[in-house]
């Protein structure tokens, strides 16, 4: 906030003495400089928020994700025995990526589909010899397996390795500059090599070295020259082995468990977990015959800019309208996170008020989204203890008694009380989105945000998670169980120095870059002031290439959950070049895009196609609706 306010006055000579003054106030510690009661605050309207039970929706992998059509990769999960390690995070990947799957732990199921993936790992009780001779069968006639951790023996010809070194302090990760599919889609430094984690840990997440056998070709290394990913051919077929867990490099980033292996915080381009997931994209385009993919993107577009701005300050809200009309100026529009303060404390007076919640609902009115940023906004929430989940406005009594310490504060109270607030302060408003003050994250969050009936959340940064995709947050941050709150990272930022205006060129590179892979790019702009920043926004919005949708967080979010959600298929028909696309979405959905390999000729019920003649875009489903879109390919 010092930094903010500062920012505010272009004269230096006021900014130096309130800097002084602020300086002196900080000095003061928890000497309250604000009286340090609520006497100020008028009570506000409030609307209940209902204490939802947590729903655990699937427990079974193979009946939430069965075979239903020969497209679908097979994933046979190796490893369901008494202390499974859960395809979380094969899941994340391959929903992320939008390619079809099921899970099986029949493998002449399994190996009825052309493209495979073994997961999580291979050892010596997974699989008979004639199992392993079946799948060397498969390979040889024209099968494509993906498997990550093979340590048997028994399957070192078929997989191309000689041997294998667990270790703990491997950091990097550097993929050879070959012409292998996989690796279509990494061609920038970033994406070539990449950090498992950081050097200040000298032990990591475990990695497995491999040596590779004669004809077997490395495509990326480890740090100490041995093979991290490996392919091998063999007859018509081709297997593909990973010497690392998607666990660990791509669950365990988005969890944030990672050993800091980001290479920086925010504003720049890191895509350490994104690789792993465009590997398995670029595995499924180049392999499988006639493959289809659920895009990530609505509209047959490139990507999307998610533009949001934190209101934290008393003197944040009447630039909002500034902002706002910039974005409709310029076919936009925007998520306004709102910190309800309604108590003062060390670090601000209340401000959630008259005049203020009228400049919300003229927002609202005005086509902008709003979301929640916490009460008190403090450095400490990720310390805070969860709380009742019975706190409400008429009780909750929270205090910052400096940035990093309060008393009377739980992470309910600022999730539960704050929606109260603005979903009683502002007409129609039903707040489900949310972002943490500081982007301090606490442990409970999944839980207090979806027990408050929250859907969406950004309160980490794209690079700390090093994935620019959306992702369903798990439950406790853990490997086992998503919740049902959905991540969007922070990408591009305001505040780092020297300053968003002076930024613009930078954050147009990272979101291109991510505009490459499908990725989306999350941009939070203080609303502090609007004069600086406003036009930096306008320049960003005025070079934006018109293939990348710019809109608010929550028209995003909507839709991705439904994407996340969706259900589909693709049936081929009696007619050799005709297949029918089924898809059922539980919500309402806008926008929903296939990407085709054959280019299409034409297509029925309402959907329309891209110039390009391989991406096609739906009409809106009802919720609970299905839709059947039969498609002619070209000959
Ligand atoms: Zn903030």
């Amino acid at each position: 906030m010092l930094k903010k306010i500062i920012k505010y006055f272009k004269d230096s000579e006021l900014k130096h003495s309130l800097a002084f003054a602020l300086l002196v106030f900080a000095l003061c510690g928890s000497a309250a400089v604000w009286k340090l009661t609520s006497e100020a605050a008028p009570v506000a309207r409030t609307k209940e928020v209902p204490l939802l039970e947590i729903v655990h929706r699937h427990s079974d992998p193979f009946q939430q994700f069965p075979e239903a059509f020969p497209l679908q990769v097979a994933v046979f999960w190796t490893s369901p025995g008494p202390d499974p390690e859960n395809p979380l995070p094969l899941v994340h990947s391959l929903k992320e990526m939008g390619i079809p799957f099921f899970i099986t732990r029949d493998l002449s199921e399994a190996l009825r589909h052309r493209l495979v993936i073994l997961y999580p790992s291979v050892d010596s009780r997974t699989f008979t010899q004639p199992q392993a001779d079946q799948l060397a069968t498969f390979v040889r006639r024209g099968g494509f397996i993906f498997a990550q951790n093979v340590f048997w023996g028994g399957l070192q010809n078929l997989f191309g390795f000689r041997s294998f070194a667990p270790s703990r302090n491997r950091h990097r990760l550097v993929f050879s500059g070959t012409k292998d599919p996989v690796t279509k889609y990494l061609n920038r430094p970033e994406e070539r090599e990449t950090q498992l984690g950081s050097e200040r840990f000298p032990e990591i997440i475990w990695s497995n070295g491999y040596v590779p056998a004669p004809g077997a070709e490395v495509l990326a290394h480890f740090d100490d020259g041995s093979a991290a990913l490996l392919t091998n051919s063999v007859g018509e077929g081709k297997v593909y082995l990973l010497g690392l867990s998607l666990l660990d490099v791509v669950l365990r980033n988005q969890n944030n468990h990672d050993y800091e292996a980001q290479r920086h915080y925010v504003n720049a381009f890191e895509p350490g977990a994104d690789v792993w997931l465009l590997v398995l994209r670029a595995w499924y385009e180049a392999y499988g015959k006639d493959w289809v993919r659920l895009a990530t993107i609505p509209g047959g577009q490139r990507s999307a800019l998610l533009l949001s701005h934190d209101v934290d300050w008393e003197n944040s809200f009447a630039p909002g309208l500034d902002f706002a009309r910039i974005e409709k100026a310029n076919q936009a529009s925007s998520t306004f996170f709102i910190q309800t303060k309604y108590v003062d404390d060390a670090n601000s007076k209340a401000f959630f008020f008259a005049p203020n919640v009228e400049l919300l609902r003229q927002l609202k009115a005005g086509g902008s989204t709003v979301g929640s940023h916490s009460i008190i906004h403090s450095r400490g929430f990720n310390k805070f203890e969860l709380g009742s989940g019975h706190e409400t406005y008429s009780s909750y009594q929270p205090r910052g008694l400096g940035f990093d310490t309060a008393s009377g504060a739980t992470v309910f109270g600022e999730v539960r009380v704050s929606k109260e607030l603005l979903d009683g302060g502002i007409p129609g408003q039903d707040t489900t989105f949310f972002r943490a003050g500081h982007l301090r994250v606490p442990v409970s969050l999944p839980e207090a945000l979806e027990r408050s009936g929250y859907q969406f959340d950004s309160s980490f940064t794209a690079d700390d998670v090093l994935s620019n995709f959306p992702f369903a947050l798990p439950r406790g941050f853990g490997f086992e169980e998503d919740s049902e709150i959905y991540e969007f990272p922070v990408t591009i930022e305001d505040e780092e120095s020297p300053g968003f205006a002076k930024r613009v060129p930078q954050a147009l590179g990272v979101i291109l870059a991510n505009a490459e892979n499908g990725a989306v790019s999350v941009v939070l702009i203080h609303s502090n002031e609007s004069i600086l920043k406003g036009a930096a926004e306008q320049e960003l919005l005025r070079q934006l290439p018109p293939d990348i949708v710019k809109t608010d967080m929550l028209t995003f979010a909507t839709f991705w959950r439904a994407r996340d959600r969706l259900q589909w298929s693709l049936i081929q028909t009696s007619v050799p070049t005709e297949v029918v696309l089924e898809v059922k979405s539980a919500e309402s959905v806008a926008g929903l895009t296939f990407e085709f390999q054959r280019p299409i000729a034409t297509v029925t019920d309402g959907a329309t196609m891209s110039p390009d003649k391989r991406h096609l875009v739906l009409p809106e489903v009802a919720p609970g609706h299905s839709v059947s879109i039969h498609i002619n390919y070209l000959r």
